[in-house]
């Protein structure tokens, strides 16, 4: 029986498929190791088998990756898949991208986004709000149902904050909420709290997402131990906490959040405390281009990164992507970010890890999806170049496979055999 809100065991888009991968190298990002000639075997969207003599599968198709490197999925672990603010007409003030466009195109950006990261090798994605009413509920739904091809989501469903959210709004806004409103839910007192998580519970939400410190009444610790434990009452779902004050990173360690999103307020001392907690620094690190950000904000970020990884905070690749840039993919503006952790000089082999085996940790799905091994979905992609050597391989991704469907094939996106004309893998996914 399938589960209320947990994707099905199988994988019925995929069945009756199968593939036999041959891989020139097979990289292991868990390890930083990986071997030559290997062989993968998929039945049903799913690994069957993985090594160097691996039995045979009738019917199966061979995919020749002899000349390539060939990985697990990559994650981004901080997006925003439903929203795209741009220069024109509202000047990157998302205010008016709000009031301009519906749920329902944003909806349908998220799942062209969707497309546009799984082309760049990105399987999972964090999606943390600002998406709407629930467009990220939809995406996700939309792909796990076998709607669309996409990577697997995460999502937050509505930011919770304290009154305004995130917003510096006007009177006039706040007096007609439903104008603006929709992007927070705003929750001061107890019952408050624990009636926005449920309502995010109900239409969608994977994980929690709050507004640690963005309006001078920031959240206590006592608040946010009982975000902690109603999400925990709801299905064991986790906090996610923008922080952007020092304080408010203080107490949010201190509560034992999951994740804090964000690097601005971190430093030395705070690092250390994340260390000791086992807290997920979710940076979301932009780096300096023509598009963003500035050399001093760049440098500073470097130096922030730096310092976490030296006092082996647990890390996760995470851009916070929400942008239009002319002539970019929503994949290219997030691989980008590949030049913040270049700069701070962090090995490849550990930011290929961050990049993967982090990501499905900080997502809850290491247990289920994401690493090679055999049971698990087939969602595989392939480079020309090392990345254990140069990171930047990451830059080219020539194959994606996702639960066991080729999605990219010798560059060129091929997603035919994930469109259907209904919910192929069951309507009651919620
Ligand atoms: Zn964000």
């Amino acid at each position: 029986m399938v589960k209320r809100g947990e994707p099905p065991e199988f994988l019925p888009s995929s069945a009756g498929t199968a593939a036999i991968i041959k891989a020139g190298r097979l990289v292991d990002p868990e390890t930083g190791t990986a071997k030559t000639n290997q062989t993968i075997s998929v039945k049903d969207g799913r690994i069957v088998e993985i090594g160097d003599n691996v039995a045979p599968l009738p019917g199966a198709e061979t995919i020749d990756l002899t000349e390539f490197c060939v990985l697990p999925g990559l994650v981004d672990a901080h997006n925003h898949m439903a929203i795209t603010y741009k220069k024109f007409p509202e000047n990157d003030v998302y205010y008016y991208t709000y009031v301009q466009d519906s749920t329902a195109i944003r909806a349908i950006q998220a799942a062209s986004n969707g497309m546009q990261m799984l082309s760049f090798g990105f399987t999972v994605v964090r999606d943390l709000g600002n998406n709407a009413l629930y467009a990220d509920s939809a995406l996700r739904i939309a792909i796990e149902q076998g709607w669309i091809p996409g990577p697997t989501i995460i999502n937050s469903g509505i930011i919770i904050g304290g009154t305004g959210g995130q917003f510096h709004p006007t009177p006039e806004m706040a007096r007609h909420h439903d104008i603006v409103y929709p992007e927070y839910l705003e929750a001061d007192t107890p019952d408050e709290i624990i009636k926005a998580v449920r309502q995010n519970v109900l239409f969608g939400a994977k994980v929690i997402k709050i507004m640690v410190d963005s309006q001078p009444y920031a959240y206590t610790v006592e608040d946010m131990k009982l975000f902690i434990k109603e999400a925990a009452n709801c299905g064991g779902l986790k906090v996610a906490g923008h922080v952007q004050t020092e304080e408010g990173a203080r107490r949010a360690i201190e509560a034992g959040i999951w994740s804090i999103e964000h690097d601005i307020a971190l430093n030395d001392e705070l690092h250390r405390l994340m260390a000791q907690k086992g807290i997920w620094r979710v940076g979301t690190e932009t780096p300096f281009t023509e598009y963003s950000a500035t050399q001093e904000e760049f440098d500073a970020r470097v130096v922030r990164m730096k310092n976490a990884y030296a006092n082996g905070v647990k890390m996760a690749f995470s851009t916070d992507a929400d942008y239009y840039v002319p002539g970019l993919s929503r994949g290219q503006v997030v691989i980008n970010f590949l030049k913040t952790w270049k700069a701070a000089e962090i090995p490849a082999k550990e930011i290929l890890k961050i990049m993967t085996i982090n990501g499905y940790k900080v997502s809850e799905i290491y247990e289920k999806r994401g690493p090679l091994k055999p049971g698990f979905p087939a969602d595989i992609i392939a480079v020309k170049e090392d990345p254990l050597r140069d990171i930047d391989a990451l830059r080219n991704i020539t194959f994606v496979m996702k639960d066991g469907l080729v999605f990219k094939r010798d560059g060129i996106m091929t997603p035919e055999k994930f469109l259907h004309a209904g919910p192929v893998n069951g309507w009651m996914i919620r």
